[in-house]
């Protein structure tokens, strides 16, 4: 079991702020956290507010120490107590002592039993420490008293940030990332080896998206589709051979990447992303690859970035053609970056809200569906459509420097714009980007933050 902690970037800031305060004296703040949990693998908290504690709330605030009222405490745990959420301690070490300290270990395990007694054992607490530059380390408390290091802290936002203990600038990067590391430095490829993504959907961009996470040296991924090979499918499957037409597309992709031999951990899913096995790789995913046609697949992993605060980067791509002229009308592709703080699909209109209600349908209630087929009120069905592998890989591409610009930061002017549309049938480099801006939506899911880092709740992502 792995204890990790994802932090909104908003919160990250406001306890930076906070705790590296000009006086150098320790400072204190609280977190408050919902969890996502999936058993015998991850415990997650996720942050959902931040409470901080002002300078006439301390009774001593000093460089190396820092002591408060405990009724403070306990109106947070009042605060909490129906919802079942965690408590995270938050302190700063002015002089960068990079470890908790006895009066830490004293201190936090007396708070720790007095949050255990008034608000039960339902739940886990953690305490964090803000280094002088904002690296955070961390442990969970559990319900008898013991901790745990905290393995993974990601601060999820236009950035992506990873701290974790065994980050270090002695890495010894494998001789296979070494042109890589020329490039981007030795941070980057330690950070892509602790990673593990997801990639729904293993098509034509989701199967090129798998090898270039792999040959990025991505620690571990996890392939998401229910899908077999066919025929016409060999002009744009990355990896797949005509000897491989009837397998599962998630099976030949693993194997090839298997064949790579560059130690990427990998593992399947045949089924279609609402499954439990499914849900659970998703939860455990510290980043997700949108790469299906499936509108009702969209619905969920658009909550989903939310709901978790797991960064979705969504794909897709539509080429229209002039009936019998065989004139491109249309050739465009679409990256989508998704977190907390940022428009989502839906007031983004990326998703076929009516498409999705159908294909849901189709997999749930196949004879309803036939009806509603029969009836010619079905919009989605057609020709097959075209697609050519040139601009599917295309965009894979485009979506992959989305996650290593949002980690590695090589493009700083770009991070603005979370949501980025190509005309590939235009004169020019054809791309328009569209500034992310909350425009004060009135929707549900990114137009207001209840839902934001909700984690684990009944029913799932709140979808009757
Ligand atoms: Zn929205």
């Amino acid at each position: 079991m792995k204890y990790t902690l994802t932090i909104q970037e908003s919160h990250y800031s406001e306890l930076k702020n906070h705790l590296l305060n000009e006086d150098l004296n320790e400072h204190v703040a609280f977190v408050i956290c919902s969890r996502s949990l999936v058993n015998g693998v991850e415990e997650r908290l996720l942050s959902r507010e931040v409470i901080t504690l002002s300078n006439e709330k301390l009774i001593i605030s000093e460089p190396t120490k820092v002591s408060w009222d405990n009724q403070y405490f306990i109106e947070i745990l009042k605060k909490v107590e129906s919802k079942n959420f965690s408590i995270i301690l938050v302190h700063n070490h002015p002089e960068g002592f990079n470890q908790f300290s006895e009066i830490d270990d004293k201190g936090e395990k007396e708070l720790f039993q007095l949050a255990f007694n008034r608000n039960g054992y339902n739940t886990i607490h953690a305490s964090l420490i803000m280094l002088p530059d904002g690296y955070l380390i961390g442990r969970v408390w559990k319900t008898n008293l013991s901790n745990v290091q905290i393995s993974l802290i990601r601060i999820i936002g236009k950035r992506i940030v990873l701290n974790y203990p065994d980050k270090t600038s002695d890495y010894e990067t494998p001789e296979v990332f070494n042109r890589q590391q020329l490039a981007f430095g030795k941070a980057l490829v330690q950070d892509l080896s602790k990673l593990k993504i997801s990639v729904v959907g293993a098509g034509a961009t989701g199967s090129a998206t798998a090898l270039l996470l792999t040959r990025l040296g991505i620690g571990e991924l996890c392939l998401i589709d229910k899908d077999t090979v066919e025929q016409s499918n060999l002009n744009r499957l990355h990896g797949a051979k005509l000897s491989d037409v009837g397998k599962y597309k998630v099976d030949v992709l693993q194997q090839y990447i298997k064949e790579i031999g560059i130690g990427t951990k990998i593992s399947v899913v045949k089924s279609w992303v609402s499954d439990k096995e499914c849900i659970d790789h998703l939860k455990t995913s510290d980043l997700i690859f949108g790469c299906t046609d499936d509108d009702a697949g969209r619905i969920l992993l658009n909550r989903f970035a939310y709901f978790y605060l797991t960064p979705v980067i969504d794909m897709g791509l539509i080429i229209q053609v002039k009936k019998d002229m065989n004139e491109i009308q249309d050739l465009q592709g679409r990256v989508s970056y998704l977190y907390p703080g940022n428009d989502c699909l839906i007031t983004k209109g990326n998703i076929n809200t009516q498409r999705a209600y159908e294909q849901d349908l189709k997999r749930n209630n196949p004879e309803s569906y036939k009806k509603l087929k029969n009836e010619a009120y079905v919009i989605g069905e057609g020709d097959p459509s075209p697609a050519v592998v040139t601009f599917t890989t295309q965009i894979a591409s485009i979506s992959v420097n989305e996650l290593l610009n949002r980690i590695q930061g090589y493009n700083p002017s770009l991070l603005d714009f979370p949501h980025k549309q190509f005309f590939f049938h235009r004169y020019g480099d054809g791309s328009e980007i569209f500034p992310g801006n909350i425009s004060n939506n009135e929707c549900r899911i990114c137009g207001q933050s209840n839902y934001w880092g909700r984690g684990d709740m009944q029913p799932f992502l709140d979808m009757a």
